[in-house]
């Protein structure tokens, strides 16, 4: 029987009522009128049999056949969508595995003492270590040693050999703070020594210090920076607090401006927004507009949630992203590259060749790179996956500063690189599963247990909000947003 995919993903309805129309399995996207629309959301919300029946048979022939052909109807059972979804995801997975992604992190301190930051017990129990550590026969493994940036090579090069045959690639620099004008010898070195074997960077930094980095930043060098702010400057100085108690806002500012003028390096920028700085976020964006961000063609601007955890443990955003997306795009949609949360970016950067080449969308079958192969190399000697647990045991992988050179600990590699849609039980009949790819496998283990669990994090919403945003700009413009930088700082 002729019956709509099990795996069909209706975006919100557009402006003029009619909607854009993707196929999880086959990637296929249509732009489909209001009456079809709205009875196809009805049919995927019953799934109602004569309700699905009367609407195949509504169709034309041409659109039957075209639908056909490109997956929106199909004669498979749901079980046999599911088997499909899983061989696709398990591909998916095993060809990413084969692209292993590096990141170093020169200095897990920090010159900031953000209010909320997650890695305060870690830098607090650093302290403790240092004191304990620090003399010259035993150094502090706060920060990176150079024979720990030499160890980390020889670690990186065996590894992306052993996947790809050859090196190469972007390289993500992470703290702690990796930019931290106190270590500017060690970061030196490593981009030194990586442009050595072929490597450019990014970096995920708090800015605060980025003057004293300019002359190693841009194209072949430190490509990217990831930069965050919680909102306007009384908002930010308030939260973002350095250590040497300066604002560090005005800090922040002054060295964007030199980053862009000065260098060809991408900026993205970070929003935090919580509920009680939501409201912010247009006083924000008109502040980027003054400094000529908003539609500057390397800057990429988006609000991201604050994550916290209860008294158990357990993980929740504070503002949760579909309400981000329907709160802020009244403002972002101002602009070519400005978004409400990473979700909404993320979506559309993988959106954009199917509108600018008329390509098919891109699947994915995991959610991040912690789940096929990720390895961040830290001053403790430990190798991690994920890039929220640095410093706990919990994605601690392996080491790589010892005598043996890297050691990989493989019960606990397995269970991170393993993790995809094709092992997520819970997520296989979900329709986004493939466009979603099962959420944060760290947040899914802190509130669950296990990293085999979904954390959909409204994922379902965003991506309906972001196929109508697309497609109205698409219809309107005939281009896609912008989203302009060539890569982005993606987990
Ligand atoms: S998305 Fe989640 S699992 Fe992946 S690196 Fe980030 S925190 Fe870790
Ligand atoms: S995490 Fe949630 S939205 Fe994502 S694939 Fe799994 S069930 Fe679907």
């Amino acid at each position: 029987m002729l019956r709509f995919s099990s795996y069909s993903i209706l975006s919100f309805p557009l402006s003029d009522g009619s909607y854009a129309l993707l196929n999880g399995i086959s990637g296929a996207l249509d732009w489909i009128p209001q009456w079809l629309g709205a009875r196809l959301e009805n049919v995927l919300a019953s799934r109602d049999a004569q309700a699905e029946s009367e609407l195949v048979q509504a169709l034309d022939a041409a659109t039957l056949d075209s639908f056909r052909e490109r997956g929106h109807l199909t004669t498979l059972s749901p079980d046999q969508e599911r088997e499909q979804v899983c061989a696709i995801a398990a591909a998916l997975h095993d060809a990413a595995a084969k692209r292993p992604s590096f990141l170093i992190v020169p200095n897990l301190d920090c010159n900031y003492r953000c209010t909320y930051c997650f890695e305060r017990p870690l830098q607090n129990s650093l302290y403790q270590i240092h004191l304990a550590a620090a003399s010259p026969s035993s150094p502090r493994k706060v920060v990176m040693t150079r024979d720990q940036v030499d160890a980390a090579y020889r670690a990186i090069v065996q590894l992306q050999r052993q996947a790809t045959g050859s090196t190469g690639g972007q390289l993500i620099l992470y703290g702690g703070e990796p930019l931290d004008r106190e270590i500017k010898a060690v970061v030196s070195y490593i981009v030194s020594r990586g442009l050595q074997h072929g490597y450019s960077f990014a970096a995920v930094t708090n800015g605060h210090d980025l003057d004293a980095y300019l002359g190693l930043l841009g194209p072949g060098l430190i490509e990217q920076l990831q930069i965050t702010f919680d909102g306007p400057k009384p908002i930010h100085d308030r939260r973002r607090i350095h250590r040497g108690h300066e604002s560090s806002f005005e800090k922040i500012v002054a060295n964007i401006d030199r980053v862009l003028s000065e260098t060809e390096a991408e900026v993205q920028l970070r929003v935090h927004l919580a509920p009680e700085t939501l409201a912010n976020f247009c006083e924000v964006l008109e502040f980027f507009r003054s400094r000529g961000w908003t539609d500057h063609p390397r800057v990429v601007i988006y609000g991201s949630t604050l994550y916290a955890k209860n008294s158990e443990g357990k993980v929740r955003s504070t503002v949760p992203n579909d309400h981000l997306a329907r709160e802020l795009s009244a403002f972002t949609r101002r602009y070519q590259n400005v978004y409400s949360c990473p979700s909404e970016f993320h979506a559309t950067v993988a959106l954009r060749p199917v509108f600018t080449d008329g390509t098919r969308f891109e699947l994915r079958g995991v959610y991040c790179s912690a789940n096929t192969a990720s390895y961040i190399f830290a001053p403790d000697g430990a190798v991690y996956s994920c890039w929220e647990s640095v410093g706990q045991d919990c994605s601690r992988i392996g080491t790589y500063d010892g005598p043996e050179g890297l050691v990989i600990d493989l019960e606990q590699a397995t269970r991170w690189f393993h993790r995809s849609i094709a092992t997520l039980e819970e997520c296989q009949r979900c329709a986004y599963a493939l466009a979603c790819g099962g959420g944060c496998a760290q947040y899914a283990e802190y509130n669950t247990g296990s990293l085999y669990k979904p954390f959909c994090d409204h994922f379902q919403q965003v991506f309906r909000h972001t196929l109508a945003e697309n497609l109205e700009l698409f219809l309107q413009t005939g281009r896609s947003k912008l989203g302009s930088p060539k890569a982005v700082v993606r987990e």
